[in-house]
């Protein structure tokens, strides 16, 4: 049975998410992409090209291992399908990657993709190494459903949500760029007869480039439910891309009803974008508060299943002078968590300015305060080092390079019209 599809609840004023659901992106040449189905629909697609039931689920299972598992790109490069059969596939279906428009890298080595659907629409994707790990920042939405007032993406126009193709393409995209596919040989794989419970193949993250993938570049990832669990369940798949549950987390600005849900449907880590701690505050800067509250975001985050002191859940707290940055304001913070009980750990995210921002950042001395009070009180509260800010790849400043223009259109008419005002 197909789950429910979730109907944005109306938000007062100017914050209502549209999203536009839409399941795949239409081809020009009629050829289906594969990239973004699991077995049963690679299955299913055969079986009305015309294989048999049983040939149908062998040779899906095949492809899947190919297609996300082994990274390639090309029907002739799986070579335990029968040679005859691989222009057959090749006619019928195509192995996707979302088009690179530009590709940025930062003085400290991080990486900025701008990529392009099938059907032109531009997101970004953001790859952050440091010294023990690589972390990619995916996006779930080209723009977001909603509107924080600290964000770049919030500023940009909702266009619709990606598909599981475009979400889990954006990972194996960085796995072709960073030369990450695991090349060893099929030895020891038996396809003849397809096994529900066969083994995850012997494939493990150590030595690789990219290790973690966090749902924190364009868009809300819980007002897209449903692809962004169709695609990390093929990232999480052994026989697909293999990364494990704990390597993954997933940022909600606090899409409430949908927490649960995720936790029971996909299961990775949970990550909170609080950033403020009172209801005038909250609402102000995160929107989906004013639907939302605070004490029911955490009454969420307290029955979040799978959340443990070992599995703690991040608090993404964006450092806003004068707006949430109090010693009042840590204090709130360590009481909200304690009263709910949370193991909790605190991102304490330096705010990224951006061209026309309402906002500035707090003062280094502010920040090391506000960490100091979180952290005294027993909580982690590490503060987090902007990355790639000289290409805009920092938290928050992701908007596409076309919507950029457009907005500096408009600050060069804003300066036109306070010069014509004297
Ligand atoms: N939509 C999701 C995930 C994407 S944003 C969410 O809101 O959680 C990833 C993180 O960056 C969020 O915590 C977001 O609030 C934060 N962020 C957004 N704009 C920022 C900015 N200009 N400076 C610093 N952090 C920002
Ligand atoms: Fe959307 Fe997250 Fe930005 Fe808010 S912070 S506008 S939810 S991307």
């Amino acid at each position: 049975m197909r789950s429910m599809q979730i109907a944005p609840m109306p938000i007062p004023g100017h914050i209502d998410p549209v999203p536009v659901p839409r399941e795949v992106t239409p081809r020009a040449d009629g050829r289906i992409d594969l990239i973004g189905l699991a077995r049963p629909q690679i299955a299913a697609l055969l079986l009305t090209a015309g294989l048999d039931a049983k040939a149908a689920k062998l040779r899906a299972k095949q492809v899947f291992h190919w297609l996300y598992h082994r990274g390639v790109t090309d029907f002739e490069a799986m070579t335990d399908i029968a040679k005859t059969m691989r222009p057959w596939l090749a006619e019928r279906f195509v192995i996707g990657r979302p088009e690179v428009v530009e590709a940025q890298v930062s003085t400290d080595g991080t990486r900025k993709w701008l990529l392009r659907t099938a059907d032109a629409h531009d997101f970004e994707m953001v790859f952050i190494p440091d010294a023990t790990r690589g972390t990619l920042c995916v996006s779930s939405q080209v723009g977001c459903t909603l509107n924080c007032r600290f964000c770049h993406t919030g500023t940009m126009r909702l266009v619709r949500n990606l598909t599981p193709g475009e979400i889990v393409g954006q990972v194996m995209l960085a796995r072709d760029v960073l030369g990450e596919w695991p090349k060893g040989s099929m030895a020891g794989l038996d396809f003849d007869e397809p096994e529900e419970d066969e083994p995850a193949a012997d494939y493990t993250p150590d030595g690789r480039l990219l290790t973690n993938i966090v749902m924190m570049g364009m868009g809300e990832p819980l007002y897209n439910f449903e692809h962004v669990r169709d695609a990390l369940k093929l990232v999480m798949d052994g026989d697909g891309l293999a990364l494990s549950k704990r390597r993954i987390t997933l940022s909600t600005s606090g899409v409430v009803p949908m927490m649960a849900r995720a936790g029971e449907e996909i299961g990775v880590n949970l990550a909170v974008s609080l950033h403020g701690v009172t209801k005038e505050v909250r609402d102000e800067i995160v929107p989906i508060n004013r639907k939302f509250g605070i004490e029911d975001l955490l009454q969420a985050c307290a029955d979040y299943p799978g959340a443990s002191n070992a599995r703690r859940i991040t608090f993404e707290y964006v450092m806003l002078k004068d707006k949430n940055d109090r010693d009042s304001d840590a204090h709130e913070l360590v009481r909200l968590l304690r009263q709910y009980d949370l193991p909790a750990k605190v991102n304490l995210i330096p705010f990224n300015p951006w061209p026309g921002a309402p906002y500035d950042c707090s003062t280094p001395e502010r920040i090391r305060r506000f960490a100091k009070i979180v952290f005294d009180a027993g909580i982690s509260a590490p503060v987090r080092t902007p990355r790639g800010r000289d290409i805009d790849a920092a938290c928050g400043q992701l908007k596409t390079a076309a919507e950029r223009k457009s907005r500096a259109e408009i600050d060069r008419l804003a300066e036109d019209k306070q010069a014509a005002l004297g």
